[in-house]
């Protein structure tokens, strides 16, 4: 493999060069080789090239690394020596790299995890806001050794391979020189303590799974299916990590006869012939309680009437939404000998315009 250009040199930017100097001149070389304008050969490669040094110039921790480390290749090779360090074996420089940043990672305090439950409540308790208890299964910290892992009355100690540090570092020799290589303590995993004598609760690890009843404030006029976080009320962390979150999904059950659309409440009314023909005024249900309505006389199916202000409560702020009433002319598919007479009395009394809905059948 042909050695690596100096990102620097690529890009024609001192050492000490600005982001902005990074970016000035990446965007005239990136223009310059770009491969839908520059057809020449190793323009492409060239692009690359320019494309990878901006990479790893324009972000601060990759600079710095690139700085202190030069070029680090899949195939771990350094090109620019590690400062600091003297190297023997290609492989260790990763090795070196990655365990160092496991072991941070191994012992840093971990956020306890999210959980996510659901619970559904009525259409009115959507509208007007609740409180809900719901049941849920969390890690927390074991109650008998507090956390610690250690059989109460005992402490953990520290470990002593690491001597506390949770890594430890061997000197390899090799005929380039000695490199030093760190790795997770393999007696504590990399924790930096060990237990002599585990816990019986939790066996050494600190935790336990606790059944917990929390209510859940459901704020009026929320819509369904949203997501309600509760927060820290996840699993606890460990090492001091802060505990995750409880996301509460709502489900609303659907309403006998009223449907929600947004903040209003879709209601449609049955009416009959008679109701529709000569009006009537009828009551009707709300969710703020019966109130009447007129209807008019001459109404058809799908008039709609509104009632301001009967809807669904706005989520966090003042007002509601409105009902929307929708008529429904109900035939009647039963009749008794007497309406019978009646609606034959109706229909010869109707009769032009009987023969005029007949024509426009036809
Ligand atoms: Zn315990
Ligand atoms: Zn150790």
């Amino acid at each position: 493999m042909a050695p690596k250009r100096d990102y620097y040199e690529i890009l024609g930017v001192p050492r000490d060069a600005t982001e902005g100097d990074i970016k000035k001149a990446f965007r005239q070389l990136a223009f310059k080789y770009h491969p839908d304008r520059n057809r020449d050969d190793g323009a492409e490669a060239k692009f690359k090239e320019v494309n990878e040094a901006f990479e790893v110039l324009s972000n601060p921790d990759k600079r710095a690394r690139y700085d202190r480390f030069g070029h680090i290749d899949t195939d771990g090779f350094a090109t620019r020596g590690f400062e600091g360090f003297d190297f023997g074996g290609f492989g260790d420089i990763f090795d070196a790299f990655f365990s160092g940043m496991t072991h941070a990672h191994r012992q840093a305090p971990q956020r306890g995890a999210d959980l996510h439950y659901q619970t559904t409540i009525s259409f009115e308790e959507a509208a007007f806001g609740c409180e809900k208890e719901i049941e849920i299964k969390r890690t927390e910290l074991c109650t008998s050794c507090r956390g610690t892992g250690a059989k109460p009355g005992s402490q953990p100690a520290r470990c002593p391979d690491c001597n506390g540090s949770g890594q430890v570092r061997h000197v390899q020799r090799s005929l380039f020189g000695s490199f030093i290589n760190t790795t997770i303590c393999s007696k504590c995993q990399g924790e930096g303590q060990v237990i002599s004598e585990p816990c019986p609760q939790c066996q050494g690890n600190g935790l336990e799974k606790q059944s917990r009843r929390i209510s859940v404030k459901i704020p009026a006029g929320i819509p369904a299916d949203t997501q309600i976080r509760l927060s820290g009320e996840g699993d606890v962390g460990v090492r001091g990590g802060s505990p995750g979150d409880l996301y509460v999904t709502i489900s609303v059950r659907a309403h006998e006869f009223f449907v929600r659309d947004g903040d209003d409440i879709l209601y449609e009314l049955p009416i009959n012939f008679a109701q529709a023909a000569l009006g009537d005024e009828v009551e009707i249900p709300t969710l703020h309680g019966n109130t009447k309505l007129t209807v008019t006389a001459g109404s058809q199916t799908g008039k709609e009437f509104r009632l301001k202000n009967k809807g669904i409560p706005h989520l966090r702020r003042h007002g509601q939404g409105d009902q929307i009433i929708k008529l429904r002319v109900v035939t009647p598919d039963s009749l008794t000998k007497e309406q019978r007479r009646l609606f034959k009395e109706l229909a010869d009394s109707l009769d032009p315009m009987k023969k005029g809905s007949k024509k426009r059948e036809s």
